[in-house]
């Protein structure tokens, strides 16, 4: 497994406003150290776009201080994005009121996900399901 990499296997409910159905959902979490490293770059690039704009005729006034005060929060902001983020990155499961096959594929994970069955228009909350201690 690739180290910057946090995937968890978790089982999922769907609910519809009568029945409710089980699925199953890799999720991954974005690591700090990632989160971290994405500020950084997001940060460095500003800076970078500021040396670019050096040379520019008017630009140069306004563009670089701009971009060099910009910098570290364009970095701070990023990192918070994409630290605490997790996504989807496969699973589903069926729709409780037609059985058709719902993707979760691509959604962030805030739980509880609203999702409308593509087939029956069935308004659907996923949960999280809990882990039964064993
Ligand atoms: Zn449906």
């Amino acid at each position: 497994m690739h180290p910057d990499s946090a995937f968890e296997d978790v089982t999922i409910q769907l609910e519809s406003a009568t029945k409710q159905t089980q699925g199953q959902a890799q999720l991954h979490a974005v690591p700090h150290q990632v989160a971290r490293r994405k500020g950084l770059i997001a940060w460095l690039s500003c800076w970078g776009v500021a040396l670019v704009a050096l040379p520019i005729p008017l630009v140069h006034f306004l563009a670089p201080p701009l971009l060099l005060l910009m910098g570290p929060l364009v970095g701070f902001i990023a990192y918070k994005v994409y630290a605490g983020a997790i996504d989807i990155v496969g699973g589903g499961g069926e729709c409780p009121d037609c059985g058709v096959s719902i993707d979760l594929s691509g959604r962030d994970a805030h739980w509880p996900l609203d999702v409308t069955c593509g087939s029956c228009q069935a308004r659907l909350l996923v949960r999280l399901r809990p882990v039964s201690p064993a």
